[in-house]
């Protein structure tokens, strides 16, 4: 199996490290944090005291940090300078555009082939081993990479060339953070016409309202029982990270001149809701800003 050094061990890192070193891989990890590198350890990783020692020896490199200035920065310090010839280097991360093809350059002139592979999916698909991945890459370098991201995900599209999964990724968070928004409308709008959210939800869902904030994400308490409305609104996935890709969504917008009033919306009303405070909350919990709360 494959000696793979895992960098970024958070929320969705910690457990996709864990199914690597599960499938029998050699995992080697490191994070800031020493809470989460213990983790890592206890679900069969083995720990390393920098990103550069990770690297070092190491034939695949994963990682999955927050934010393009991360991943420009252990790219740039620990990853490229440390990497043997040969290494494929994997970033999982959600990032803009621009950082992918940075680092995308920066590795192909070090001879080293790249991907860029974020993922939709959320922690409880990066615990199942059930996320999907958008690859960005050369056809040589996303075969290499897929067997490694199979241990991880259930569903893996090859979009395009680097950067083209942080594309994919960013219109489809748009398109969720959209959404999230009608259906809370909706779901409001019902509440006040009277009727019960379980008998709309029936409706919903079966009918052309349905979308995977209906179905598996309803922001009301009640009728999916998964989802964070149930458990007040605790993430999941964070309206900061929301926030985080409508901007990067709104960057690549104006970059490409593509229109997305809607998702220039989105974007303000989240803004809203996390400078109220709400920001490590779930997403859906805008619902209730929504509401008047
Ligand atoms: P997180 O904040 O839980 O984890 C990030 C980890 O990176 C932290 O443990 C942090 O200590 C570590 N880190 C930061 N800088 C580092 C450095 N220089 N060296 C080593 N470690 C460093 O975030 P997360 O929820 O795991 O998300 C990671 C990425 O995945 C983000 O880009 C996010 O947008 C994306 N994502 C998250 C979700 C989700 O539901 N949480 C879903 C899809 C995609």
């Amino acid at each position: 199996m494959a000696k793979i050094a895992f960098i970024g061990l958070g929320n969705m890192g910690g457990p996709m490290a864990a199914n690597l070193a599960k499938a029998q891989h050699h995992v080697t990890a490191f994070d800031l944090s020493s809470t989460a590198v213990e983790a890592a350890v206890e679900k069969g990783a083995h720990k390393a005291a920098s990103a550069a020692e990770a690297v070092k020896g190491a034939e695949i490199v994963v990682t999955m940090l927050p934010a393009g200035r991360h991943v420009r920065e252990v790219y740039e310090k620990d990853i490229l300078p440390h990497a043997a010839k040969g290494t494929l280097l994997i970033d999982c991360s959600t990032i803009d555009v621009d950082s992918a093809r940075h680092v995308g350059a920066l590795a192909e002139k070090a001879a080293l082939e790249m991907v860029d592979a974020p993922v939709s999916g959320g922690v409880g698909g990066a615990s199942a081993g059930t996320l999907t991945f958008m690859v960005g890459g050369s056809d040589a370098a996303v075969a290499k990479a897929r067997p490694v991201l199979e241990k991880m995900g259930k569903n893996i599209v090859h979009t395009g060339a680097m950067g083209a999964g942080q594309a994919a990724k960013i219109c489809n968070n748009m398109i969720l953070g959209i959404t999230m928004l009608g259906v809370s409308e909706g779901f409001l709008l019902g509440k006040r016409l009277g009727l019960d959210v379980q008998k709309l939800f029936d409706v919903v869902s079966t009918s052309s309202g349905s979308c995977w904030a209906v179905n598996n994400y309803l922001p009301v308490p009640g009728p999916v029982p998964s989802s964070p409305a149930n458990r007040d609104y605790q993430a999941g996935f964070t309206a900061d990270n929301m926030l985080k890709d409508l901007k990067l969504a709104q960057q690549a917008a104006q970059t490409s001149g593509a229109s997305t009033p809607l998702g220039a919306e989105a974007a303000q009303l989240f803004n809203l809701f996390v400078n109220a405070g709400n920001g490590g909350k779930d997403f859906s919990g805008i619902i209730r800003m929504l509401d008047g709360k």
